[in-house]
């Protein structure tokens, strides 16, 4: 008979570890308690209007390839996705605007038109983030560091050799500034601190690795839209025999030491309890459901961890080190059809806020919201021509907001709103009100009612702090045996392609 296994969740750490085990051999089930899948991969339709709601910046896109691969799939029959040429267009309220090239000496080439900034100089920098990726990718992206048997892997003692190579030492707003000079790409690195909802103030240099992501190896966009990701790599868990339960939100995780076991038991628990508690452990048995007991050999969590310790494992404490890192930042978001075209806009755009240093004091320190916040627009509609009617775009205008943590969001929110649109006038001489034909939002409310994500933050904890990447929740412990952790609040960290790295260490982790 085959071992079962229940995946908690259907984010993309879900779905992938889900497909992962299936191929495994193991007869899967996800129980997802939304209507349908992807978690904060979602999409809205407003109209004729098509909406990615949650990530819109593509990485990596070969470690959704990957999973295909695996189950002897052509990705390219399931999945497409292209090459973008400019990553960004960023603005400045000065009128400066930059594009950041694909091609990296093109994009030095820019800099250098733009700001002065020597191109010798940035591809310096981005040689060097290369390095970083190259030293840390395969100890923190892609394996565990809490299984102390890969210390003596040979990537490990690369890393460690080169420990002062990693920049951990100082924060990447400080490296940026030392490196770059000029504040404009400073400004213009600092900000992939936010890849994971992190301050460049507080976030160690290490993290410039994120800029090599996007240069380096490039920026992608998928040809359906994001909402593809999930949509193709649901499509492949059905084919591996993987069940979808939607509309099923697990009550409970239980164990051989849980009262709930005296109930019917499957033959499995009765095995393992003979090994309990002599090794400090104990072992999951299955879950509840609609006050249901399912019996399970195996559980793969990828539920937001504070979460799932609160609600789903009653009697086991978060560890105190997750309470104690800062969470990583939220978002407001604006859908916005937009009847208009507006030809100085590309797939992703920053209109970048004049004091940086201020707003992520006011993410991190007051937890509220900068009059002039940095705009990010990310118009679907450039590269999917459907998303959008003819003459017409499909904006999603965000900006980094605080974790909920109680604050007066209707009223920021207001406020918010008409800073953006006074923005947005000022720096495109425009009346953007005037052109937008329908209009949805979303705010660190909505995000944590819809995603069961703490507070409504988009990537866990935030990687501030020296120590922040110890600090996360790890992907196994050996006191809840036969659990597993994946997903975005768990090592490696947040956003898609760590999330898949997470089910990847999964995947290694449990031997059938
Ligand atoms: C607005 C926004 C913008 C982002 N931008 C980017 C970006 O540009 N690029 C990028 O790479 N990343 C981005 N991210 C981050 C990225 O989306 C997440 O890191 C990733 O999608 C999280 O996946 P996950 O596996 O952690 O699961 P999640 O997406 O967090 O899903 C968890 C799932 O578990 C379900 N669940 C929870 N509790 C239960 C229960 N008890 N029973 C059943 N089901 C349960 C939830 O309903 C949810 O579907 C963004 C996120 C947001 C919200």
């Amino acid at each position: 008979m085959k071992q079962t296994c229940a995946v908690i969740g259907s984010g993309i750490g879900g779905i992938s570890s889900a497909i992962r085990l299936a191929k495994k051999g193991y007869e899967v089930t996800v129980f997802e308690q939304s209507p349908k899948a992807g978690g904060k991969i979602s999409e809205i339709r407003l109209d004729a209007f098509r909406f990615d709601t949650g990530p819109s910046l593509f990485t990596l896109p070969e470690l959704v390839d990957e999973l295909f691969v695996l189950c002897g799939k052509n990705p390219r029959d399931y999945f497409n996705y292209v090459p973008l040429e400019a990553s960004c267009k960023y603005f400045w309220p000065d009128g400066t605007h930059v594009t950041a090239w694909s091609d990296t000496h093109r994009f030095a080439n820019e800099l250098h038109e733009k700001t002065g900034v020597e191109s010798s100089t940035t591809l310096r920098f981005l040689d060097k983030c290369r390095t970083l990726y190259d030293l840390t990718a395969d100890v923190f992206m892609f394996n565990s560091f809490h299984r102390p048997a890969n210390f003596l892997k040979p990537a490990y003692r690369r890393s460690l050799v080169n420990l002062h190579k990693l920049d951990a030492f100082t924060t990447m707003h400080r490296r940026n500034k030392k490196w770059f000079r000029h504040p404009k790409i400073v400004q213009l690195f600092d900000r992939y601190a936010t890849y994971n909802g992190s301050s460049p103030y507080k976030t160690p240099a290490t993290l410039n690795v994120i800029a090599h992501l996007e240069h380096n190896l490039g920026a992608w966009f998928p040809a359906k839209g994001m909402y593809d990701i999930v949509a193709s790599l649901s499509k492949l868990a059905e084919e591996m025999k993987v069940e979808f339960r939607f509309n099923s939100k697990v009550e409970e995780i239980i164990f051989d030491d849980s009262p709930y076991t005296t109930s019917p038991r499957p033959s499995h628990n009765k095995r393992h309890k003979k090994w309990w508690p002599f090794d400090g452990g104990k072992k999951v048995t299955g879950l509840i459901v609609d006050g249901e007991i399912l019996p399970y050999d195996l559980v793969v969590s990828d539920v937001d961890v504070a979460k799932l310790y609160k609600h789903l494992l009653p009697g086991e404490t978060i560890p105190a080190r997750q309470l104690k890192q800062e969470r990583s930042s939220s978002a407001l978001i604006f859908y916005w059809g937009i009847h208009n075209h507006f030809d100085k806009l590309g797939l992703h755009n920053i209109l970048f806020a004049d004091d940086y240093k201020k707003e992520f004091d006011h993410l991190f320190d007051t937890k509220s919201i900068t009059p002039d916040p940095t705009i990010y627009i990310f118009i679907s509609s450039k590269a999917v021509t459907t998303d959008a009617p003819k003459g017409a775009e499909n904006w999603y205008v965000m900006i980094n907001v605080p974790e909920n943590t109680g604050q007066d969001w209707d009223a920021l929110v207001k406020e918010a709103r008409t800073n953006i649109i006074r923005k947005i006038n000022r720096m495109f001489e425009t009346d953007i009100e005037q052109h937008i034909v329908t209009e949805a939002m979303a705010d660190p409310r909505s995000i944590e009612k819809d995603t069961a994500s703490t507070n409504g933050s988009l990537y866990g904890l935030s990687s501030n702090g020296m120590f922040a990447a110890f600090n996360r929740h790890p992907n196994f412990k050996k006191k809840l045996k036969n659990l597993y952790f994946a997903g975005g609040s768990v090592h490696p960290g947040g956003g898609i392609p760590l999330c898949l790295a997470s089910a990847k260490i999964v995947d290694q982790e449990i031997t059938v």
